[in-house]
């Protein structure tokens, strides 16, 4: 049987320029311990081929790229040390900006022009243009600079492979070739044709495969046991999922990674949203993910999961979110499926001590659980010490139950302030002509105001009503799992963990009361039976609810805390200014 493959991401890590000296800082033998001793045996590190390869094809790339190799050995040799792997997390051949002197130097290699909000973001620059896979240097440099960095760090145990969307690679990373709706976000409008001549009558599925199989034969040349992962991720940008021809015309050594819930769909009282993002509420894996899956199988080729197992978009501002009914049916069913090797989460969704984490590794650990019920009572007595599991495992029945009418779909999780609503003032002012921001994570007051944004595709009133059944029903769940903890003999455990229930019915209260405040203060006829006084009496109960968050982010530094961006974006003081202008709000109706 092979070694299993089970990726986690190292904390303190931040995707950009600075992956290295942050492994060097933060991949402490002590932390990877804790990751190995978590069930995981790989983690990652994001690079550039051109920071950490040198070729003679295009010699002027990887300049510094020895000290780099030193580097990625000295981590490599860490994890192994702690018996991990260390894999890098590639996104090639990575574009340029529109202006920089290799393009110029190499004009046949200067691809299709995009912006690129990704490099915006991490290397701060936004038009660029991609590394054209249709002359034949290219994909040269690409096998290439594989080899020489598999030569050069031969310890290391693969690569996860992004190969549409993200940062600009080749020429289609950005261009949707099949509306799937990503296109505009690279400044893609309808009826544009690809601007590269080269490529634009090429097949995009053929670009992808070709980057693949580059890749593929370049670190296996170099080193045959290395795993070779090729993320699906965004490919339906590109060509129909789930893909067959594509992944069956892949060579055998690559090992298939789809997403367990993207293409999916979660229904609410007769309505249905497109899952297009990781989900703990949607168990998975989707229709997508299990035919790539099977493709994969079917084509002699080695299948995993991308899953996120702490938290996902629709609550990430906590370690975890206690959602373990749901790890167990997914786990299970991919078990079904013969998967249980995974990528268990991103830059986000990172800390390895949770009980999350503790319930995937059990999993795993003795995959042979057909029970759900015992499996949850064995979490539950081994992790809190408590002699009877069956009411905690209740509880997290109670908690799945809570939250299916979440209201899923990219307006409240990518461009509402929801994941730090205890830490957002009610708006009160006119004209409001701030778009929202991107997950909103960002500081104070520049998160955007224009909320019809946040309520998409619902309106309103829907996700007033979404909000309210979450927190009434997760709320009393959170008094059920005090009750059920009262008793366990790891108090810690049991702390942590109340706290990261408390936390969620917090965030959901304050998510609730902005949107009813929204509708009340813009849109009065949206909820024709929301009146003063009611709107009088949400806005009383938030006051204490500010309060009581107030305190527990005080008693626990964990929460507020965004991992990705390693950023606190609800605080105590934030809580605070906020109640402070919610009260004033409140005095003046
Ligand atoms: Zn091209």
């Amino acid at each position: 049987m092979s070694t299993p493959i089970r990726l986690w991401r190292v904390p303190g890590m931040k995707f950009g320029m600075q992956e290295l000296i942050l492994g060097q800082k933060n991949m402490t033998p002590e932390v990877l311990a804790g990751i190995r001793d978590a069930g995981f045996t790989g983690v990652w590190a994001m690079v550039r081929l051109r920071d950490v390869a040198r070729t003679d094809i295009f010699p002027e790339l990887g300049a510094d790229a020895h000290t780099h190799q030193e580097i990625l050995r000295e981590l490599s040799d860490r994890c192994r040390d702690a018996g991990l792997n260390l894999y890098v997390h590639l996104n090639e051949p990575r574009g340029f900006p529109v202006d920089d002197p290799f393009l110029k130097a190499h004009p046949d290699v200067a691809g299709a022009p995009s912006p690129s909000p990704n490099d915006v973001m991490v290397y701060g620059w936004r038009d660029s243009r991609a590394m054209c896979t249709s002359t034949p240097g290219t994909l040269a440099w690409l096998e290439r600079a594989c080899t020489d960095l598999f030569t050069q760090v031969p310890d290391l145990g693969g690569a996860t492979l992004i190969t549409t969307s993200e940062h600009t690679s080749h020429c289609y990373s950005h261009f949707d070739a099949c509306g799937s709706g990503i296109g505009e976000h690279f400044g893609q409008k309808p009826g544009d044709v690809l601007d590269c001549p080269h490529c634009r009558d090429r097949e995009p599925a053929d670009i992808i495969r070709e980057v693949l199989v580059t890749v593929e034969r370049g670190i296996h040349s170099a080193s045959k046991g290395a795993h070779v992962i090729a993320w699906t991720w965004s490919w339906d940008m590109l060509t129909p999922a789930p893909q067959k021809e594509l992944i069956e015309s892949l060579p055998p050594g690559i090992i298939i990674m789809p997403d367990n819930e993207r293409g999916g769909e979660l229904e609410w009282n007769g309505r249905t949203a497109k899952v297009d993002e990781y989900s703990l509420n949607y168990i998975g894996p989707s229709p997508r993910a299990r035919a790539q899956i099977e493709i994969a199988r079917d084509s002699g080729k080695r299948a995993m999961i991308r899953i996120q197992i702490n938290h996902t978009v629709e609550s990430s501002t906590a370690p975890n979110w206690p959602i373990i009914a749901n790890i167990y049916r997914k786990l299970a069913n991919l078990r079904e499926l013969g998967v249980s090797d995974a990528m268990a989460s991103w830059c986000f969704a990172i800390t390895p001590d949770t009980l999350n984490v503790f319930a995937f590794s059990r999993f795993l650990r003795e995959p042979e659980w057909r029970d759900e019920d015992e499996f949850l009572e064995t979490v539950a007595r081994d992790y809190f010490g408590i002699e009877d599991g069956r009411a905690v495992a209740q509880t997290w029945h109670a908690f799945g139950d809570a939250i299916k009418p979440y209201p899923f779909g990219f307006g409240v999780m990518y461009f509402s302030p929801f994941n730090l609503a205890c830490a957002y003032p009610l708006p009160n002012h006119e004209p409001r002509i701030r778009p929202m921001e991107v997950f909103c994570l960002t500081e104070d007051g520049k998160q955007g105001d224009m909320l019809e944004q946040s309520v998409e595709p619902y309106g309103v009133a829907e996700v007033v009503e979404r909000l309210g059944l979450v927190y009434d029903a997760w709320t009393a769940a959170v008094v059920e799992y005090q009750n059920a903890l009262a008793v366990a003999t790891i108090s810690e455990h049991a702390e942590q963990e109340l706290n990261v229930a408390r936390y969620f019915s917090h965030i959901c209260h304050s998510g609730w009361v902005l949107f009813s405040w929204f509708a009340w203060r813009y849109h009065r006829d949206a909820i024709p039976d929301l009146d003063k006084d009611a709107v009088r009496t949400r806005l009383e109960a938030e006051l204490r609810n500010l309060d009581d968050v107030a305190a527990l982010l005080e008693r626990d530094s964990r929460l507020g805390f965004y991992e990705e961006n390693r950023e606190y974006f609800v605080t105590p003081e934030l809580v605070r200014a906020k109640r402070e202008s919610d009260a004033a709000l409140l005095e003046s109706l």
